[in-house]
């Protein structure tokens, strides 16, 4: 049995994991359907994520209607878990995009044009 994932920064995971994270899933739909494991009476699309790998069945009945939850496969190393008591917290959804924004410049210590937290006679307004 594989040792649960460890868990990192957001940096240290692939960077197609850091951008699917921060900002979703690139979906490349396949064309036709899929038969589901139990229902002859229900069938799925498959979309593959071009980013990361990841695969999604959407279940759908002849009217069109949604069926149960999406069944997802996710490349190795993309999920993380809880389970183990001793790993640190789990990135939150804005842990990833903070690290992605940061990685394309957008800093929050990133220079300011004006105000440094002391007054200024010059943008003083009268
Ligand atoms: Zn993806």
């Amino acid at each position: 049995m594989p040792k649960d994932v460890e868990i990192q920064p957001p940096k240290r995971y692939p960077k197609m994991f850091e951008e699917c994270r921060a900002r979703g899933h690139q979906w490349h739909h396949f064309p036709g359907l899929v038969d589901h494991p139990t229902y002859y009476t229900v069938k799925g699309t498959m979309s593959e994520c071009v980013g990361c790998g990841a695969e999604v069945t959407r279940w759908m009945l002849s009217t069109g209607r949604p069926f149960g939850s999406p069944t997802m496969k996710y490349p190795v190393g993309y999920l993380l878990s809880r389970k183990d008591p001793q790993t640190p917290e789990l990135p939150t959804r804005n842990d990833w995009r903070r690290s992605y924004i940061h990685s394309l410049g957008f800093r929050e210590d990133a220079p300011k044009k004006k105000g440094n937290g002391r007054a200024s006679s010059r943008n003083a307004v009268a």
